[in-house]
Protein backbone atom coordinates (compact mmCIF):
# COMPACT_ATOMS: atom_id res chain seq x y z
CA UNK A 1 0.00 0.00 0.00
CA UNK A 2 1.26 3.83 -0.63
CA UNK A 3 1.79 5.95 2.26
CA UNK A 4 -1.05 9.17 1.57
CA UNK A 5 2.59 11.56 1.21
CA UNK A 6 3.41 9.05 -1.94
CA UNK A 7 -0.37 9.38 -3.26
CA UNK A 8 -0.18 13.16 -2.46
CA UNK A 9 2.65 13.29 -4.32
CA UNK A 10 1.55 11.27 -7.09
CA UNK A 11 -1.75 14.06 -6.98
CA UNK A 12 1.02 16.95 -7.36
CA UNK A 13 3.03 15.59 -9.95
CA UNK A 14 -0.13 14.69 -12.22
CA UNK A 15 -1.34 18.41 -11.95
CA UNK A 16 2.06 19.61 -12.83
CA UNK A 17 2.18 17.89 -15.86
CA UNK A 18 -0.56 18.85 -17.33
CA UNK A 19 0.81 22.56 -16.62
CA UNK A 20 3.98 21.06 -18.16
CA UNK A 21 2.24 20.17 -21.38
CA UNK A 22 0.49 22.95 -21.75
CA UNK A 23 3.06 25.28 -21.79
CA UNK A 24 6.00 22.97 -22.61
CA UNK A 25 7.87 23.63 -18.71
CA UNK A 26 10.39 21.21 -18.78
CA UNK A 27 9.64 17.89 -16.48
CA UNK A 28 10.47 14.06 -15.49
CA UNK A 29 7.37 13.36 -16.79
CA UNK A 30 7.73 10.08 -15.87
CA UNK A 31 7.47 9.71 -12.45
CA UNK A 32 4.00 11.33 -12.73
CA UNK A 33 0.42 10.69 -14.13
CA UNK A 34 -1.61 12.82 -16.63
CA UNK A 35 -4.88 14.09 -15.54
CA UNK A 36 -7.30 14.80 -17.88
CA UNK A 37 -10.98 16.27 -16.79
CA UNK A 38 -13.48 15.09 -19.19
CA UNK A 39 -16.82 17.21 -19.78
CA UNK A 40 -18.58 15.42 -17.22
CA UNK A 41 -16.37 16.11 -14.53
CA UNK A 42 -14.42 13.01 -14.14
CA UNK A 43 -10.70 13.23 -13.57
CA UNK A 44 -8.49 9.92 -14.39
CA UNK A 45 -4.74 10.12 -13.96
CA UNK A 46 -3.15 7.78 -16.57
CA UNK A 47 -0.34 6.33 -14.79
CA UNK A 48 2.65 5.72 -16.42
CA UNK A 49 4.75 2.41 -17.05
CA UNK A 50 4.92 1.07 -14.29
CA UNK A 51 2.54 2.33 -11.62
CA UNK A 52 -1.10 0.44 -10.87
CA UNK A 53 -3.19 3.31 -11.01
CA UNK A 54 -5.68 3.55 -8.45
CA UNK A 55 -8.43 2.87 -10.75
CA UNK A 56 -8.74 2.07 -14.75
CA UNK A 57 -11.05 3.38 -17.08
CA UNK A 58 -14.37 1.96 -17.54
CA UNK A 59 -14.48 -0.33 -20.97
CA UNK A 60 -17.07 1.09 -23.36
CA UNK A 61 -20.05 -0.87 -24.88
CA UNK A 62 -18.44 -0.49 -28.09
CA UNK A 63 -15.98 -2.39 -26.83
CA UNK A 64 -17.59 -5.34 -25.81
CA UNK A 65 -19.16 -8.34 -27.08
CA UNK A 66 -21.37 -11.39 -26.37
CA UNK A 67 -20.67 -12.55 -23.09
CA UNK A 68 -19.49 -16.31 -23.15
CA UNK A 69 -20.76 -19.76 -21.00
CA UNK A 70 -18.38 -19.01 -18.35
CA UNK A 71 -18.87 -23.12 -17.83
CA UNK A 72 -17.67 -24.07 -21.02
CA UNK A 73 -15.13 -21.16 -21.72
CA UNK A 74 -15.48 -20.18 -24.89
CA UNK A 75 -18.19 -19.16 -27.73
CA UNK A 76 -18.78 -19.77 -31.34
CA UNK A 77 -20.07 -17.08 -33.88
CA UNK A 78 -20.95 -18.10 -37.13
CA UNK A 79 -19.54 -16.07 -40.07
CA UNK A 80 -21.09 -17.78 -42.67
CA UNK A 81 -21.11 -20.85 -45.08
CA UNK A 82 -19.16 -23.05 -42.99
CA UNK A 83 -16.70 -20.59 -41.57
CA UNK A 84 -16.73 -20.12 -37.64
CA UNK A 85 -15.10 -18.12 -34.91
CA UNK A 86 -14.11 -19.17 -31.35
CA UNK A 87 -13.11 -17.13 -28.59
CA UNK A 88 -12.75 -16.92 -25.31
CA UNK A 89 -13.48 -13.13 -25.61
CA UNK A 90 -9.74 -12.52 -24.95
CA UNK A 91 -8.19 -14.40 -27.83
CA UNK A 92 -10.05 -15.56 -31.29
CA UNK A 93 -9.70 -18.56 -34.03
CA UNK A 94 -11.45 -19.81 -36.62
CA UNK A 95 -12.60 -23.06 -38.43
CA UNK A 96 -14.30 -23.71 -41.81
CA UNK A 97 -16.41 -26.95 -42.36
CA UNK A 98 -15.67 -28.37 -45.79
CA UNK A 99 -16.77 -31.74 -47.13
CA UNK A 100 -14.32 -33.92 -46.27
CA UNK A 101 -13.08 -32.52 -42.89
CA UNK A 102 -12.32 -28.97 -40.84
CA UNK A 103 -9.29 -26.21 -41.23
CA UNK A 104 -8.10 -25.32 -37.78
CA UNK A 105 -6.78 -21.72 -38.09
CA UNK A 106 -5.08 -20.81 -34.94
CA UNK A 107 -4.53 -22.42 -31.87
CA UNK A 108 -4.50 -20.12 -28.87
CA UNK A 109 -3.46 -22.08 -25.49
CA UNK A 110 -5.85 -20.53 -23.05
CA UNK A 111 -8.71 -22.30 -25.34
CA UNK A 112 -6.93 -24.91 -27.48
CA UNK A 113 -7.99 -27.53 -25.38
CA UNK A 114 -11.22 -26.78 -26.22
CA UNK A 115 -11.82 -26.46 -29.69
CA UNK A 116 -12.35 -29.98 -30.99
CA UNK A 117 -15.05 -29.59 -28.67
CA UNK A 118 -16.12 -26.26 -30.48
CA UNK A 119 -15.88 -27.97 -33.26
CA UNK A 120 -17.92 -30.91 -32.60
CA UNK A 121 -20.97 -28.61 -31.95
CA UNK A 122 -20.77 -27.95 -35.49
CA UNK A 123 -19.47 -31.26 -37.10
CA UNK A 124 -18.11 -34.91 -36.38
CA UNK A 125 -15.36 -34.16 -39.33
CA UNK A 126 -11.93 -34.75 -38.29
CA UNK A 127 -9.68 -31.80 -38.32
CA UNK A 128 -7.29 -32.12 -41.33
CA UNK A 129 -5.68 -28.98 -41.88
CA UNK A 130 -3.68 -26.15 -39.47
CA UNK A 131 -3.23 -22.56 -40.63
CA UNK A 132 -0.87 -20.74 -38.36
CA UNK A 133 -1.24 -17.17 -38.73
CA UNK A 134 2.76 -16.09 -37.06
CA UNK A 135 4.89 -18.07 -34.72
CA UNK A 136 3.54 -16.30 -31.20
CA UNK A 137 2.72 -18.59 -28.77
CA UNK A 138 0.19 -16.88 -27.36
CA UNK A 139 -2.05 -18.08 -30.78
CA UNK A 140 -0.71 -21.25 -31.67
CA UNK A 141 0.79 -22.85 -28.67
CA UNK A 142 -1.96 -24.80 -28.31
CA UNK A 143 -1.53 -26.78 -31.28
CA UNK A 144 0.10 -29.44 -29.79
CA UNK A 145 -2.78 -30.71 -27.94
CA UNK A 146 -4.45 -31.71 -31.35
CA UNK A 147 -2.19 -34.36 -31.74
CA UNK A 148 -0.84 -35.45 -35.15
CA UNK A 149 -2.58 -32.98 -37.75
CA UNK A 150 -1.91 -33.99 -41.54
CA UNK A 151 -1.31 -30.34 -42.76
CA UNK A 152 0.14 -27.55 -40.58
CA UNK A 153 0.50 -24.32 -43.22
CA UNK A 154 1.89 -21.24 -42.44
CA UNK A 155 4.50 -18.80 -44.18
CA UNK A 156 8.74 -19.31 -44.35
CA UNK A 157 9.45 -16.84 -41.95
CA UNK A 158 7.10 -18.74 -39.45
CA UNK A 159 8.57 -21.81 -40.14
CA UNK A 160 12.00 -20.75 -39.67
CA UNK A 161 11.12 -18.96 -36.53
CA UNK A 162 9.60 -22.27 -35.39
CA UNK A 163 12.79 -24.12 -36.30
CA UNK A 164 14.37 -22.15 -34.02
CA UNK A 165 11.78 -22.03 -30.98
CA UNK A 166 11.82 -25.67 -30.87
CA UNK A 167 8.61 -25.74 -29.08
CA UNK A 168 6.69 -29.23 -28.91
CA UNK A 169 3.42 -27.25 -28.61
CA UNK A 170 3.76 -25.41 -31.68
CA UNK A 171 4.63 -28.07 -34.34
CA UNK A 172 7.01 -27.25 -37.33
CA UNK A 173 4.21 -26.61 -40.48
CA UNK A 174 4.26 -29.45 -43.39
CA UNK A 175 3.45 -26.92 -45.98
CA UNK A 176 5.00 -23.14 -46.22
CA UNK A 177 4.79 -20.03 -48.83
CA UNK A 178 6.68 -16.85 -49.25
CA UNK A 179 3.54 -14.75 -51.13
CA UNK A 180 0.49 -16.17 -51.81
CA UNK A 181 -1.32 -19.77 -51.63
CA UNK A 182 -4.96 -20.29 -52.07
CA UNK A 183 -6.34 -23.26 -50.02
CA UNK A 184 -8.93 -24.95 -51.85
CA UNK A 185 -10.74 -27.50 -50.23
CA UNK A 186 -14.18 -29.09 -52.10
CA UNK A 187 -16.52 -25.89 -52.33
CA UNK A 188 -14.30 -23.82 -49.34
CA UNK A 189 -11.64 -21.36 -50.36
CA UNK A 190 -8.75 -19.81 -48.01
CA UNK A 191 -6.71 -17.16 -49.39
CA UNK A 192 -3.30 -17.07 -47.66
CA UNK A 193 -1.47 -13.90 -48.06
CA UNK A 194 1.84 -12.54 -46.91
CA UNK A 195 2.34 -8.42 -46.59
CA UNK A 196 5.35 -8.32 -44.83
CA UNK A 197 6.55 -7.20 -41.62
CA UNK A 198 4.84 -5.35 -39.61
CA UNK A 199 3.69 -7.28 -36.43
CA UNK A 200 6.27 -9.85 -36.73
CA UNK A 201 7.98 -11.50 -40.21
CA UNK A 202 5.39 -14.54 -41.32
CA UNK A 203 2.36 -12.84 -40.19
CA UNK A 204 -0.19 -14.01 -42.58
CA UNK A 205 -3.42 -12.72 -44.00
CA UNK A 206 -6.24 -15.30 -44.30
CA UNK A 207 -9.23 -14.43 -46.58
CA UNK A 208 -12.37 -16.78 -47.00
CA UNK A 209 -13.99 -15.01 -50.14
CA UNK A 210 -16.71 -16.11 -50.19
CA UNK A 211 -17.90 -15.51 -46.67
CA UNK A 212 -16.15 -11.70 -46.87
CA UNK A 213 -13.80 -12.91 -43.84
CA UNK A 214 -10.60 -11.98 -43.05
CA UNK A 215 -8.58 -12.87 -40.40
CA UNK A 216 -4.93 -10.89 -39.67
CA UNK A 217 -4.18 -11.01 -35.97
CA UNK A 218 -2.36 -8.49 -33.57
CA UNK A 219 -2.84 -5.79 -35.89
CA UNK A 220 -6.31 -3.81 -35.23
CA UNK A 221 -8.28 -5.01 -31.76
CA UNK A 222 -11.52 -3.77 -32.34
CA UNK A 223 -12.80 -1.15 -30.00
CA UNK A 224 -9.38 -1.48 -27.75
CA UNK A 225 -6.84 0.30 -27.89
CA UNK A 226 -4.01 -1.93 -29.46
CA UNK A 227 -1.71 -4.00 -26.83
CA UNK A 228 1.49 -2.16 -25.91
CA UNK A 229 3.11 -0.58 -28.30
CA UNK A 230 1.10 -1.01 -31.18
CA UNK A 231 0.46 -4.90 -30.43
CA UNK A 232 4.29 -5.33 -29.84
CA UNK A 233 4.86 -4.31 -34.15
CA UNK A 234 8.32 -5.38 -34.49
CA UNK A 235 8.18 -2.32 -37.42
CA UNK A 236 5.82 0.31 -36.76
CA UNK A 237 5.91 2.07 -40.24
CA UNK A 238 5.01 -1.37 -41.67
CA UNK A 239 2.62 -1.70 -39.07
CA UNK A 240 0.94 1.37 -40.09
CA UNK A 241 1.37 1.02 -43.41
CA UNK A 242 -0.62 -2.29 -43.17
CA UNK A 243 -3.56 -0.81 -40.97
CA UNK A 244 -3.91 1.53 -44.06
CA UNK A 245 -3.68 -1.14 -46.50
CA UNK A 246 -6.92 -2.95 -44.40
CA UNK A 247 -9.30 -0.30 -45.26
CA UNK A 248 -9.29 -1.03 -49.08
CA UNK A 249 -9.71 -4.68 -48.22
CA UNK A 250 -12.52 -6.03 -49.69
CA UNK A 251 -13.57 -8.33 -46.42
CA UNK A 252 -16.99 -7.08 -43.77
CA UNK A 253 -15.71 -8.65 -40.90
CA UNK A 254 -12.11 -8.83 -39.25
CA UNK A 255 -10.88 -11.58 -36.94
CA UNK A 256 -8.34 -9.57 -35.54
CA UNK A 257 -7.13 -12.65 -33.03
CA UNK A 258 -7.82 -10.64 -29.75
CA UNK A 259 -10.48 -9.10 -27.92
CA UNK A 260 -14.25 -9.68 -27.47
CA UNK A 261 -15.59 -9.25 -30.84
CA UNK A 262 -15.43 -9.18 -34.66
CA UNK A 263 -13.86 -6.12 -36.65
CA UNK A 264 -15.25 -3.73 -39.05
CA UNK A 265 -13.92 -1.05 -41.84
CA UNK A 266 -15.10 1.71 -39.17
CA UNK A 267 -12.76 0.11 -36.67
CA UNK A 268 -9.96 0.02 -39.04
CA UNK A 269 -10.76 3.93 -40.24
CA UNK A 270 -10.83 4.44 -36.34
CA UNK A 271 -7.09 2.96 -35.90
CA UNK A 272 -5.77 4.94 -39.08
CA UNK A 273 -7.00 8.14 -37.27
CA UNK A 274 -5.64 6.94 -34.16
CA UNK A 275 -2.18 6.30 -35.95
CA UNK A 276 -2.24 9.65 -37.45
CA UNK A 277 -2.89 11.32 -34.26
CA UNK A 278 0.14 9.94 -32.36
CA UNK A 279 2.41 10.12 -34.43
CA UNK A 280 1.73 14.11 -34.94
CA UNK A 281 1.51 14.13 -31.16
CA UNK A 282 4.94 12.34 -30.77
CA UNK A 283 6.49 14.40 -33.89
CA UNK A 284 5.57 17.55 -31.92
CA UNK A 285 6.73 16.46 -28.73
CA UNK A 286 10.10 15.55 -29.95
CA UNK A 287 10.17 18.87 -31.72
CA UNK A 288 9.52 21.13 -29.16
CA UNK A 289 11.03 19.46 -26.09
CA UNK A 290 14.69 20.25 -26.08
CA UNK A 291 17.53 18.07 -25.14
CA UNK A 292 18.89 18.41 -22.20
CA UNK A 293 22.59 19.79 -21.96
CA UNK A 294 22.92 19.14 -18.55
CA UNK A 295 20.94 17.51 -15.33
CA UNK A 296 21.25 17.95 -11.95
CA UNK A 297 23.15 14.53 -9.61
CA UNK A 298 23.79 12.97 -13.31
CA UNK A 299 27.34 12.87 -14.82
CA UNK A 300 27.87 14.20 -18.17
CA UNK A 301 29.01 11.00 -19.41
CA UNK A 302 25.48 9.23 -18.99
CA UNK A 303 24.46 9.59 -22.39
CA UNK A 304 21.28 7.76 -21.80
CA UNK A 305 20.01 9.53 -18.77
CA UNK A 306 20.03 12.56 -20.99
CA UNK A 307 17.63 10.55 -23.44
CA UNK A 308 15.88 9.57 -21.21
CA UNK A 309 14.99 12.33 -19.35
CA UNK A 310 14.49 13.47 -23.24
CA UNK A 311 11.93 10.61 -24.41
CA UNK A 312 10.07 11.00 -20.73
CA UNK A 313 9.43 14.47 -21.34
CA UNK A 314 8.36 13.72 -25.04
CA UNK A 315 6.36 10.72 -24.18
CA UNK A 316 4.80 12.97 -21.11
CA UNK A 317 3.90 15.81 -24.02
CA UNK A 318 2.12 12.71 -26.37
CA UNK A 319 -0.06 11.31 -23.32
CA UNK A 320 -1.57 14.86 -22.91
CA UNK A 321 -1.90 15.69 -26.45
CA UNK A 322 -3.85 11.97 -26.66
CA UNK A 323 -6.20 12.22 -23.98
CA UNK A 324 -8.99 14.73 -24.42
CA UNK A 325 -9.55 13.23 -27.83
CA UNK A 326 -8.97 9.25 -27.52
CA UNK A 327 -9.92 8.20 -23.63
CA UNK A 328 -13.17 7.71 -24.42
CA UNK A 329 -12.74 6.19 -27.83
CA UNK A 330 -10.66 3.29 -27.56
CA UNK A 331 -10.97 0.77 -24.41
CA UNK A 332 -7.92 0.64 -22.15
CA UNK A 333 -6.85 3.89 -23.53
CA UNK A 334 -5.37 4.52 -20.15
CA UNK A 335 -3.72 1.08 -19.85
CA UNK A 336 -1.37 1.89 -23.08
CA UNK A 337 -1.42 5.24 -24.11
CA UNK A 338 2.30 5.84 -22.46
CA UNK A 339 3.84 2.73 -24.34
CA UNK A 340 2.17 3.76 -27.61
CA UNK A 341 3.70 7.23 -27.10
CA UNK A 342 7.23 5.97 -25.85
CA UNK A 343 6.99 3.22 -29.16
CA UNK A 344 6.22 6.29 -31.37
CA UNK A 345 8.57 8.60 -30.35
CA UNK A 346 11.27 5.75 -30.13
CA UNK A 347 10.05 4.67 -34.16
CA UNK A 348 10.16 8.52 -35.20
CA UNK A 349 13.45 8.85 -33.92
CA UNK A 350 15.03 5.79 -35.75
CA UNK A 351 13.20 3.87 -38.28
ZN1 LIG B 1 1.62 -11.90 -32.20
Amino acid sequence: MKSPDANKCRDLWAVALVAAAMTSWPLHAQSSGVEQTSKSGETSKIAPIGVMPTAFMKIPPSARGPEIDRKKGYRIESLGAGLYMVTDNAYQSMFMVYDRGVVVVDAPPSYAGKIKEAVREVTDKPITHLIYSHSHADHIGGAGSFGPVPVIIAHSETKRLLVRDADPQRPIPTMTFDDRYRLRLGSQVLELSYPGNGHEPGNIMIYAPAQKVLMFVDIVFPGWMPFRRFGVAQDIPGYFEQVRELDHHPFEKLVGGHVSRIGTHEDVKLQIAFDDDIRAAASAALHSQTFPTELNGVEPVNSWAFVSDYTARVAGQCVAAMTPKWKDKLAAFDTFIWDQCYAMEQSLRVD
